[in-house]
């Protein structure tokens, strides 16, 4: 079993990113496994060295160790690039230059009623997507992923993932994703962002082929965005991983932590005396 940990350094680690990373470590451990690490900084306008350095700081706090070297995404980007290269040859992504304001007026003009939410927001309305395509990769350029395309690319109607945690709304088991849900439910999801170059789903999908991850652990909001990340292992020819989503940690008051809950930040929880043991209790990894 090959897990990973994969942060972001846009702000102080807090107590679901504990719980995320001790998971993650902790299954691998108990299997003779290995646990890598992974630093999702593709982010340049927000990722900050300040936060790398903490992650790595809490993380040997609490005994989490990670095996190998530490993958910065910001080192991959060429990687990214010639598999978007790769996908506008085949038709797969075309460029859009719609701003978040023309979508939400597309996609709420009167006809079309409330604008559907997917797992990255409005639903594009697929404006771009009829539009000529240079075949070169331009730079400060958005890309998006054509998903009706995509399955037929594939041959396929349909894909599956096995989860052994839970979605949100109870998912577990055997997930099956169909390209008609997708059109649906997902829509034309960006690929490429302008201003990074890649995205989430193009890096995270790469990575953790590329760290050869076999378990993937994360919290169960990403639940809605693994559909996204199976048909992407589909059309790049990579592995699906066995996913394990997890629930949330949320505050006394119910409300899931984010990443400006300084409060419940682990280096504060550190300052104020706690144990790595107290933040294992808190979370519910150890009684
Ligand atoms: N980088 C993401 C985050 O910090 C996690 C991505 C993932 O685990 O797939 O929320």
């Amino acid at each position: 079993m090959i897990t990973r940990f994969a942060p972001s350094p846009t702000g102080p680690l807090h107590l679901g990113h504990a719980y995320s990373a001790i998971l993650a470590h902790d299954l691998a451990r108990a299997s003779g496994g290995q646990f890598l690490l992974r630093i999702e900084d593709i982010d340049q306008t927000r990722a900050r060295g300040q936060w790398e350095d903490q992650i790595y700081e809490d993380l040997e706090w609490l005994g989490v160790r990670w095996d190998g070297p530490v993958v910065r995404q910001s080192e991959r980007v060429t990687t990214y690039r010639g598999v978007l290269s790769q996908l506008l040859a085949k038709g797969l992504i075309y460029p859009c230059d719609c701003s978040r304001k023309d979508i939400a007026a597309a996609a709420s003009a009167p006809q079309e009623g409330a604008p559907l939410l997917g797992p990255d927001g409005v639903i594009y309305p697929g404006t771009c997507a009829t539009k000529p395509v240079d075949p070169e990769l331009e730079p400060n350029q958005a890309y998006r992923l054509r998903i009706a395309a995509a399955f037929e690319y594939l041959g396929k109607e349909k894909l599956e993932f096995v989860e052994t945690g839970q979605g949100p709304n109870g998912h577990t088991g055997p997930v099956s994703i169909t390209k008609a849900d997708m059109i649906r439910s997902v829509g034309d999801v960006v690929l490429a962002r302008r201003d990074m170059g890649t995205s989430y789903h193009l890096s995270v999908v790469l990575d953790d082929a590329a760290q050869e991850i076999t378990h993937v652990t994360r919290g169960a909001d990403l639940f809605d965005a693994t559909q996204i990340h199976v048909l992407l292992q589909h059309v790049m020819g990579v592995p699906t991983p066995i996913y394990h989503h997890h629930k949330l940690i949320r505050d006394e008051q119910g409300k899931r932590l984010a990443k400006r809950d300084d409060a419940r930040a682990i280096s504060k929880f550190r300052d104020d005396g706690y144990s790595p043991k107290d933040i294992r209790k808190r979370v519910g990894l150890m009684s």
